[in-house]
């Protein structure tokens, strides 16, 4: 058997970033920067007021209240076109420049307007409410580094510094492709005998486009072998990794294996993990081909640890695996000491803030619905026969499960 480290080394190697190109902001969320994103200019590019009030300066409102002749007003997106000479002040909204001669904004809260003037009912210190330039980001700054991935709030700043068309990298296209005579579509409302629904092209289709790839889908293939051949060198043609699932095990039926063998260069593993150990990896047409196995939370498994990486390492991520953290377990749980195991758990944080793991179902590798219950897998070592309850364990997040219902809000 391999080590699992290995043979995510393996995988990585021999995947390649792809071509950068510049994409339109509103369309490169999820996708990675090949430039840096530097402040060309000061963000705020000028010292702006922070609130709705009066442009002073500090030292003529010490003794407040007192009142100031008003010079002028300045909305947002206009300049101001006169000086705040001692004794005097400029109505400012915010986000308005900040006059000159003024070194302090009175919230419109603490005056009374007056006609022409206005009454100023308290001191402030010098830069109260200014937002000085350069504030956020100095001109100079880089921002955003080549390898992240653009958050929303990400394109965000890149849109405040100007970077309208990001460089980033490509969108893998990822085929994908259900084999076995027994999987029929979820269409499908009466079962016939024998026959189960796909679940694998859909766990495989939101996995992948929560990573930022686009999905090409292959549909079903029964275990034909010319209808196989045909759909691998279709998919192959048109994307740029392909997914199967199904057929990469012992039986008789299962023949991704040879037909991989006989298509492209392709080796069929044996990796010290559970689930997920049968697994094919290699190249058909010079495309990376992932052979999964056919249960559905292997697959699960086989794409966390071996595709989300490879994609993202694609894309020019430089943060390539989930985080994990150290949780309690919760209950005796025994494991296969040969294999690093991946437990289906729901770890939730508890008043004290530490995070507490439970089997979320049962662990059988076709036990689908444990696996949509859990946020998290426990990852127990290769060496660990058994992990007692009350240890702590390493968890992969999936996901921090979200928080509080709206009747709870209620309650609050
Ligand atoms: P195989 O690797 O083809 O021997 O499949 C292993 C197990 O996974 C069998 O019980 C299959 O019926 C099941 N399986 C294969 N593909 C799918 C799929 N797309 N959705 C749900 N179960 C599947
Ligand atoms: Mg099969």
């Amino acid at each position: 058997m391999r080590p699992l480290l290995d043979a995510q080394r393996d995988v990585l190697e021999l995947v390649d970033p792809l071509p950068e190109e510049r994409v339109e902001l509103a369309a490169a969320a999820d996708l990675v920067l090949a430039e840096p994103v530097v402040a060309r200019h000061d963000l705020p590019p000028f010292a702006n007021s922070a609130m709705d009030g009066y442009a002073v300066i500090a030292a003529d409102v010490e003794d407040a209240p007192v009142v100031l002749p008003v010079l002028e007003d300045v909305a947002a997106g206009s300049v101001p076109t006169q000086t705040v000479t001692p004794g005097t002040a400029i109505k400012i909204m915010t986000g308005a420049p900040m006059p000159p001669g003024a070194d302090a904004v009175v919230a419109v809260e603490n005056t009374e307007p007056g006609d022409g003037q206005v009454r100023i009912l308290s001191g402030v210190p010098v830069g109260e409410s200014v937002r000085p330039a350069g504030d956020d980001v100095a001109a100079g700054t880089v921002v955003l580094e080549i390898g992240e991935t653009l958050t929303p709030v990400k394109l965000g700043v890149c849109s405040s510094l100007g970077y309208g068309r990001p460089l980033v990298r490509r969108r893998p296209r990822v085929a994908i492709l259900s084999t076995g005579d027994e999987i029929v579509s979820p269409d499908e409302v009466e079962l016939a005998p024998g026959k189960i629904r796909d679940a694998n092209r859909f766990t495989l289709l939101g996995a992948l486009e929560e990573v930022g790839a686009e999905v090409l889908d292959f549909g079903i293939i029964g275990d034909d072998a010319a209808e196989l051949r045909d759909g691998f060198a279709a998919a192959a043609e048109a994307a740029d990794v392909v997914v199967s699932s199904g057929g990469v095990s012992m039986g008789e039926y299962d023949l991704v294996k040879h037909l991989l063998a006989e298509l492209g260069s392709v080796d069929f593993w044996k990796v010290a993990m559970k689930p997920a150990k049968p697994f094919a990896f290699g190249r058909i047409a010079g495309k990376p081909f992932f052979g999964l196995p056919g249960n559905p939370v292997s697959v699960a498994v086989a794409f966390e640890q071996f595709l989300r990486p490879a994609l993202l390492h694609m894309m020019g991520a430089r943060l390539l695996f989930r985080p994990r953290i150290r949780g309690i377990i919760e209950q005796d749980v025994r494991t296969d000491p040969q294999k690093v195991v991946f437990l289906r758990v729901n770890a939730t944080a508890g008043r004290d803030g530490v995070l507490r793991a439970k089997l979320s179902g049962a662990q059988g590798s076709n036990i689908l619905s444990a696996l949509a219950a859990a946020d998290a897998y426990a990852v127990i070592p290769v060496g660990d026969a058994e992990v007692a309850a009350g240890s702590l364990v390493d968890l992969e997040m999936m996901r921090m499960p979200a928080n509080r219902s709206w009747e709870e809000v209620q309650l609050d």
